[in-house]
């Protein structure tokens, strides 16, 4: 047995706590060394000095204070009335409240810092959006042909007609015929009796000039045909056919109506 196992039991050894085999092992070691022999002189000694001392008394009424001490306690717990049923399921929801008014506030959270977060893209999508919207009104505008204030062009107009253009010319929209036919949709001064029409045929030419072949129905008032004369010689009345993708010459049959309307329409 070395020196530091022996150590380890020489406290049980003096006190006469440890096994025969442990005990034979141990003496054994002493009857060989005088460094753990001087130990167990050492401990001998103290634990002779330890048995001389006196032992505390505790106080006398130290047992009667501790049941006094535990019977107001008792009779304390006794008295309280038993907690309400309402207080019963607050302590009962207590630990997971806690967590959920937590997660729930967080998630709050971030809501709004992903929506703050998004912001810009939302924006941005709106705009696009608002895009989309004002290139569909011009797409009408075009459509209906109406809106004078918006610059039209010949190709646009073409194009916005569709496959109607191979058998019915555009009118050339910067033309002196399309401002004819616009001002005869305008408001007039005189308001009675100043509605005519008259039906014409036209020759139309590859590059959108007009002449006039026949009168199918003259006009009552005859001032409306030379206006109309006077409009095909002016410029070229109708878009080139190239844009139009319609035959080179082709002939059209004109029905022109003259018409008041009412201020309030426009
Ligand atoms: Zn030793």
């Amino acid at each position: 047995m070395l020196c530091e196992e022996t150590r380890q039991s020489l406290s049980q050894y003096v006190d006469d706590c440890v096994s025969l085999p442990a005990r034979v092992a141990i003496d054994d070691h002493l009857d060989r060394c005088p460094v753990c022999r001087d130990e167990v002189i050492e401990l001998r000694a103290l634990r002779r000095r330890l048995s001389l001392l006196t032992p505390p008394t505790p106080p006398v009424d130290l047992a009667a204070t501790i049941s006094n001490a535990l019977a107001i306690e008792a009779a304390a717990r006794r008295q309280q009335s038993a907690p309400s049923l309402g207080r019963r399921i607050t302590r009962f929801i207590e630990p997971w409240v806690m967590p959920y008014s937590a997660g729930s506030f967080a998630s709050v959270l971030m809501f709004f810092l992903m929506f703050t977060a998004l912001r810009p893209h939302f924006q941005a999508l709106r705009d696009a959006a608002a895009q989309q919207r004002g290139s569909v009104i011009m797409v009408q505008t075009l459509d209906g042909g109406y809106d004078l204030y918006q610059p039209i062009t010949p190709e646009g107009f073409a194009a916005s007609r569709g496959w109607v253009t191979v058998e019915s010319p555009t009118l050339n929209p910067g033309g002196a015929l399309a401002a004819l036919t616009t001002s005869y949709a305008r408001p007039h001064a005189r308001a009675d009796g100043d509605t005519d029409d008259m039906i014409v045929v036209t020759n139309v030419f590859s590059n959108g000039a007009a002449s006039l072949v026949d009168v199918v129905q003259p006009p009552r008032d005859k001032r409306m045909l030379d206006e109309f004369e006077s409009a095909l010689r002016q410029d070229a009345a109708f878009v080139p056919a190239s844009l139009d993708r319609r035959p080179d010459t082709m002939r059209v049959v004109f029905a022109v109506q003259k018409v008041d309307v009412d201020d309030r329409n426009f």
